[in-house]
């Protein structure tokens, strides 16, 4: 059993360069849903979140809306600040001054969901890519435009002449997501951070803007933080997968051992969910209702309202993340010992959803 939220990076791997421990986020709510003056209703968006982000390495972050994925971006990327945790880059906390952010800034880049709304529509490619080489002075005086020329052709927008002059408008979904990238890449950074970069695409141009950013991984040793709501395009671009529900971490581990032998009932529903072209009919879903609210959060696990395997314990208890085989660890009471008849029996009025109280995960995945 590992501590829960541990960042749990594998032994032997690559250096971490960046790392979140214990993160967590709470927005107040103001105006009418602060009922009384004195009140501290808060959103509870990301809790106690721990990962570590390797050189050389593609770590996705799976959830569905509201999971708590895209806050956690936006904290890495000191976009908004946390309300507990720390960051660390290169095994240091990041000194508040002007000039530490500066250059976290530079070493840790974040691309947007949007590539339609993330471009200035009134400006060229020439423009968004000449302004982060100067802000970061990472081209040399006097040559700009070989800078921009390397950069298109980086990320496949080649030859570089007959996109550099172009505006937003003249170019396709992936086109602007390829300008996005090369934007992001013009500061040099060590470290990548991937907000949902294929979600507003065309199916049929998602995969290359993947691969663009599994090339760029292996040529540029960078760091990739994948957020994504689609559990298959997460494996096959991470080599590290780590779920979230309502704003906590439920499992953790390589890639191929979370989507083949999930360890949380959470995975399960995603994987049932995801498109699969060999299934026949519509997938099944073992799983029940919505996402709880972050303003009262269920106790206990999280997911118990959700979950057919939910046990007494389950409504009660936080599940403690419990490592389940080398690396790969999941929250969830099914994988642990010691538990009384009292606590591991279904919950009350869940026994016409059950297959068995106990019965492992991936029995949520029902064909
Ligand atoms: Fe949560 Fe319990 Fe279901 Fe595990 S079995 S996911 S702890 S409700």
């Amino acid at each position: 059993m590992t501590p829960h939220g541990q960042a749990g990076a594998p032994a032997g791997a690559a250096p971490v360069l960046l790392e979140a421990r214990q993160l967590t986020k709470h927005y107040h709510v103001h105006g009418r849903r602060r009922s009384r003056p004195g009140s501290r209703l808060a959103v509870h968006a990301v809790e106690r979140v721990s990962l570590a982000l390797p050189a050389d390495g593609v770590t996705a972050v799976v959830g569905e809306s509201g999971s708590g994925k895209s806050t956690l971006a936006r904290m890495l990327a000191r976009l908004v600040p946390p309300t507990s945790g720390q960051i660390l880059l290169d095994g240091r906390e990041v000194p508040a001054s002007a000039k530490g952010r500066r250059e976290y800034t530079r070493d840790v880049q974040m691309v947007l969901q949007d590539p339609f709304s993330s471009l200035n529509p009134v400006h060229d490619v020439r423009y968004h890519l000449t302004r982060p080489l100067i802000v970061h002075g990472t081209a040399p005086r006097g040559s700009l435009d070989e800078a921009i020329a390397d950069l298109l052709t980086r990320v496949a927008l080649t030859p570089p002449a007959g996109f550099i002059d172009k505006y937003p408008h003249e170019l396709s979904g992936g086109q602007r997501q390829r300008v996005a990238i090369a934007r992001a890449l013009a500061a040099r950074p060590r470290i990548l951070l991937a907000d949902e970069p294929v979600s507003m695409l065309d199916v049929s141009i998602r995969l290359g803007v993947l691969n663009l950013l599994a090339d760029l991984r292996s040529q540029n040793h960078l760091a990739i933080l994948y957020i994504t709501h689609d559990i298959a395009s997460a494996r096959y671009l991470a080599d590290t997968i780590m779920v979230m529900y309502a704003g906590q971490r439920v499992e953790y581990g390589p890639a191929a051992r979370v989507t083949d032998e999930p360890a949380h009932p959470y995975t399960s529903l995603l994987l049932n969910a995801a498109p699969d072209p060999g299934r026949a009919g519509p997938p099944v879903l073992a799983a029940r209702g919505a996402p709880p609210s972050l303003v009262s959060p269920p106790s206990g696990c999280r997911f118990h309202p959700r979950c057919p395997h939910a046990m007494a314990v389950c409504a009660e208890r936080v599940p403690p993340e419990i490592e389940v085989s080398a690396g790969h660890a999941s929250a969830c009471w099914l994988h642990a010992t010691g538990l009384t008849a009292a606590e591991s029996r279904p919950l009350a009025g869940r026994a016409g959803d059950l297959v068995s109280s106990r019965a492992a995960p991936d029995q949520g995945k029902e064909t």
